[in-house]
C-alpha cells in the first residue's frame, strides 16, 4: 500500500494525473533500478538528462512555450514522487530546475531569460546555485564574503563557495556575491570554464551521495555585465528564489518519508519473528500508524501551500514553516522506518537506509530547521531573533 492514505492524487485533474503517471512510470523504470548502486558509487544521474528532457516537465511555460502550463500543485507532486524513489535524483533535478533556473526566472531581465532558459528547459545547459560559503551558511543574508567589483563592463568575483550542487558539471553557475560599491548581494551567471573558476567535488558524503556538490574557488573571475542578473539588487531578491525552492524541499521531504514508509510497510508484512509477520505486532503497527500520520499531515500542508502559491499568496514564512515542519516529520519518520528493519535497516539493499541517510541533507539544506523557525518566529512576533 502506498503512502497516500487520503488519496491526495485525486485532487489533480485528469490531465495532471496523466502527467504524474508518466513521471512515476519513468521513475520506476529509469531511476529506481540502480539507485542504491549509484548512491554507493557517488554517481550523479546525469546520464538521464535526455530521458528527463523527453518528460517535458523542466521549467515553466513562461520559460519556453514548449513546456505545458503546470500548477505548483502538480510541480510539487512531481518533486514528491521523485524523492519518494530517490532523494538524490530529486535534488539533482531541483538544483537545475528550481535553484538554477529559478534564479534566472526571478532575477533575470527578459533578454537574459530568453538567452538561457529555453536551453535549460531542454537540458542543453545545466544550472547550479552558489550561495553558501565555507564560513558562511545560515548567515548568508548579511554575511556573504564573496565579493564583486565592477571594472567598466566587467565584474571581478573573488571568494569561495561550498556545497554547490551540480556545480562540477553545470554549464551555468549562479554566484551570489556582495558588490563592493554598495554592499548589496547580487547574482552573476558564471559559465563553466571561465578562468579563475575552480569547482572541486566534495567526497565521502553520508547523505545524498548521488548528488555532486562542489567547493568552488573564485579567483579574479571576470564576468561581463550582461551576465549580472539584472533584477537581483539585494538579498531580498535571492530570498524570492528561496521561497519557491524551500517549498520544493517540503514536498521532497514528504516524498522521502513516503519512500521510507513504503519500504517499512512492505518489510513488516513479509518479515517473520516469533512465527508471524512483524506487521502483526501492535508495536510495529503503532510505528507504521505514526509514520502515516506524519506523512499525511505533511501532504495536507504542502498541498495547501501549493494552492496559496498558485493564487500568488504564498509568503516566505509559510514556505519556511512547511520546510521546517515537513523535514522534521520526515526525519522522525525515516528513523521509525529504519527501526522496523532491525539490523537490515542499515544495509543499502533493503531500500530504507538511503532514505534514512538522505533525510539528513534535506533537513539541513535550504535553511536549517533553526533558520526556518526564526523566519516563522519573526512572522509570529514581529521580533527578529537571528542574532
Ligand atoms: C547536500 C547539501 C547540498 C547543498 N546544496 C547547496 C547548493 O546547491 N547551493 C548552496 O548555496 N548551498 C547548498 N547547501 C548548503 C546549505 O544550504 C547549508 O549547509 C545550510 O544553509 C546550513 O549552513 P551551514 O552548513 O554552513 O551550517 P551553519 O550555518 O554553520 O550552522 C550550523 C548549526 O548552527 C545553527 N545555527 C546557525 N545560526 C543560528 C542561529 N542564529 N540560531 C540558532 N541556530 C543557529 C544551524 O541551524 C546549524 O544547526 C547544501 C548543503 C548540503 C548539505
Amino acid at each position: 500500500m502506498e503512502a497516500d492514505f487520503f488519496h491526495i492524487r485525486d485532487v489533480l485533474t485528469a490531465d495532471e494525473r496523466a502527467t504524474l503517471e508518466r513521471v512515476r512510470d519513468f521513475l520506476d523504470r529509469e531511476v529506481r533500478p540502480g539507485a542504491n548502486e549509484r548512491w554507493a558509487a557517488e554517481e550523479s544521474p546525469l546520464h538521464l538528462r535526455d530521458r528527463i528532457r523527453e518528460l517535458n516537465i523542466t521549467g515553466t511555460y513562461a520559460d519556453d512555450p514548449s513546456v505545458a502550463p503546470r500548477s505548483y500543485l502538480l510541480t510539487g507532486m512531481i518533486g514528491m514522487e521523485m524523492a519518494r524513489v530517490d532523494p538524490s535524483f530529486a535534488t539533482f533535478f531541483g538544483v537545475h530546475g528550481g535553484l538554477g533556473m529559478g534564479s534566472i526566472r526571478e532575477c533575470g531581465s527578459d533578454e537574459q531569460k530568453e538567452r538561457w532558459l529555453p536551453s535549460m528547459v531542454r537540458w542543453e545547459r545545466i544550472g547550479a546555485f552558489g550561495l553558501t560559503e565555507p564560513l558562511v551558511g545560515s548567515g548568508t543574508a548579511g554575511g556573504l564574503t564573496t565579493t564583486a567589483r565592477r571594472e567598466g563592463d566587467t565584474w571581478v568575483l573573488n571568494g569561495e563557495k561550498k556545497w554547490i550542487g551540480n556545480a562540477t558539471f553545470a554549464d551555468l553557475v549562479v554566484i551570489w556575491a556582495r558588490d563592493e560599491a554598495d554592499n548589496q548581494v547580487k547574482g552573476f551567471v558564471v559559465e563553466q570554464g571561465t578562468p579563475g573558476f575552480t569547482p572541486e567535488r566534495l567526497r565521502q558524503k553520508i547523505s545524498l551521495r548521488g548528488v555532486h556538490n562542489a567547493h568552488i574557488v573564485l579567483d579574479d573571475v571576470r564576468v561581463p555585465e550582461e551576465n549580472r542578473l539584472q533584477r537581483a539588487n539585494s538579498f531580498r531578491d535571492t530570498a524570492r528564489v528561496l521561497k519557491t525552492t524551500r517549498g520544493g524541499v517540503a514536498w521532497s521531504a514528504t516524498g522521502c518519508a513516503m519512500g521510507a514508509y513504503e519500504a517499512a510497510r512492505a518489510y513488516a508484512v513479509e518479515r517473520e519473528q516469533f512465527g508471524r509477520p512483524i506487521g502483526g505486532f501492535q508495536l510495529v503497527q503503532d510505528l507504521l500508524s505514526r509514520m502515516l500520520g506524519n506523512i499525511t499531515a505533511c501532504q495536507a500542508m504542502v498541498m495547501r501551500m501549493a494552492e496559496l502559491h498558485d493564487q500568488d499568496k504564498l509568503n516566505d514564512a509559510q514556505a519556511a514553516l512547511a520546510k521546517m515542519f515537513c523535514t522534521t516529520r520526515m526525519r522522525e519518520t525515516v528513523a521509525w522506518a529504519r527501526e522496523v528493519f532491525g539490523g537490515n535497516g542499515i544495509l543499502l539493499e533493503y531500500d530504507v537506509a538511503r532514505f534514512f541517510a538522505d533525510a539528513e541533507a534535506l533537513y539541513s539544506y535550504e535553511g536549517t530547521r533553526d533558520m526556518n523557525s526564526l523566519i516563522v518566529g519573526r512572522a509570529c512576533t514581529g521580533f527578529s531573533a537571528f542574532v
